[in-house]
């Protein structure tokens, strides 16, 4: 790749941002194989000085998972880079207009299977700590990590959640997570990711008695029965949202009978339902009220629950706020601080410390032709690195943000600049 061509406005850092994005994406890491992703970061992450753990999780079918804990320099503030490098699968391949694996770039954009979704995100972000390390002389103060798991897109069983105990167990505690999810809209900066509903999947069998169809008396139709339940759930709404919620939502995902014959009472109906919930619900209480209606209407039944995560919010204050200050500095734009879509690894990981997730905008992901502009990237890569510089006081920073603490401010005179950057520090005085 040329150093420095102006004809398609390749800088060095766009062709080193894209150039890593590519090596990423050509390894067709689909859940649970790595193919060689997690290879290439951790080699290039040593080489950098970092102190790389590989982790490998988990047995078939859903394993074995490669993860990975990179970590360079020492005590606090500690901030720490979630992502994944799995990508979920291609699909037919003549949906695609390219190659989902040859990372092509056409038109200013890079198109391939995880682009968005987030190997892109991952080069960003190494690119980015790299300068920000380039950058510093003398001893550093504080740490930077990356968590990077092989599992996001399948059961996410091996992946972010036994790292994070790994990482409890050897003390590498972070004091802020930035997770590289796809979060953007419309524009790289419209949206960050504050928090995330919680997610219930339910499966309902009531069981009746099998009986012909002429001789309704001598049966019991377990039909009528799932549809009662079905619609006392349905019927209730369970709350009215909050402040940073939208109202939570139960939807029934299937109905299943399987009955092939005309004049047979089945002896037993199946449902399937989702309830994406906010901070008014915990899974405990929804489970409850499930067994309750089940209980009233069906009382021979079975109920088996999944929960995938409770749900979870980021306060306003010091993490949404660098981040958002980042992207500002860098874009214009003011993100919105949403609650909204999936589950992500976010889940796991706010149990350990505060946490954000913001990366490129996701339209393209997982689907056919996932893509990413150029200029998307390469913004990305200042965005990071400026939250480093926000975040981290190292000690080339330390003077220039240490006159921010003007008289009259909290933290005049004897300042630990750490105060202002990181969520709930106390200074020691
Ligand atoms: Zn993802």
């Amino acid at each position: 790749m040329p150093r420095d061509d102006r004809s398609t406005n390749l800088t060095p850092q766009r062709a080193a941002v894209v150039a890593l994005a590519q090596a990423l994406i050509r390894r067709p890491s689909v859940t649970p194989e790595d193919a060689g992703a997690q290879d290439l970061l951790a080699a290039r992450l040593a080489e950098r000085g970092f102190r790389v753990e590989r982790l490998r999780f988990g047995a078939p079918p859903h394993g074995p998972v490669d993860n990975l804990v990179a970590t360079i320099g020492s005590g606090g503030p500690h901030f720490c880079f979630a992502g994944h490098t799995d990508v979920v699968p291609p699909g037919p391949r003549d949906r695609w207009s390219v190659n989902p694996f040859a990372a092509t770039v056409e038109a200013g954009r890079l198109i391939g299977r995880g682009a968005a979704d987030m190997k892109g995100a991952i080069a960003a972000f190494v690119i980015a700590t790299e300068q920000f390390l380039g950058a510093q002389d003398g001893a550093s103060s504080g740490t930077i990590s990356l968590l990077i798991t092989g599992d996001e897109e399948g059961p996410a069983q091996y992946g972010t959640d036994p790292t994070l105990a790994w990482m409890e167990q050897h003390g590498v505690r972070p004091d802020a997570c930035l997770v590289g999810e796809p979060t953007s809209a419309h524009h790289l900066g419209d949206t960050v990711k504050i928090g995330r509903r919680g997610s219930l999947n339910a499966d309902l069998v009531v069981h009746g008695v099998q009986g012909h169809v002429a001789y309704p008396q001598r049966a019991d139709n377990p039909i009528d029965r799932l549809v009662r339940v079905l619609t006392a759930l349905k019927e209730r709404p369970l709350d009215g949202g909050s402040a940073r919620f939208d109202p939570s939502n139960l939807e029934i995902t299937t109905i299943d009978i399987a009955n092939p014959t005309e004049n047979l009472i089945p002896g037993q109906a199946f449902a399937r339902l989702n309830i994406r919930f906010n901070d008014q619900q915990h899974s405990r209480d929804l489970v409850a009220w499930l067994t309750e209606e089940l209980r009233r209407h069906a009382p021979n039944h079975d109920l088996a629950v999944r929960v995938s995560g409770e749900s979870f919010i980021t306060e306003s204050g010091d993490l949404p706020g660098i981040i958002a200050a980042a992207i500002e500095a860098h874009t214009g734009l003011r993100p919105e601080l949403s609650t909204s879509g999936g589950t992500s690894d976010a889940r796991f990981i706010r149990r350990m410390c505060p946490v954000v997730e913001f990366g490129l905008p996701g339209a393209t992901m997982h689907k056919a032709d996932e893509q990413v502009r150029l200029d998307d990237l390469d913004t990305l890569v200042d965005i990071y690195r400026s939250v480093l510089q926000r975040f981290l006081p190292w000690p080339k920073r330390h003077d220039a943000v240490q006159r921010l603490c003007r008289p009259g401010t909290r933290h005049a005179g004897a300042c630990d600049v750490r105060a202002h950057w990181l969520p709930g520090f106390q200074p020691k005085s």
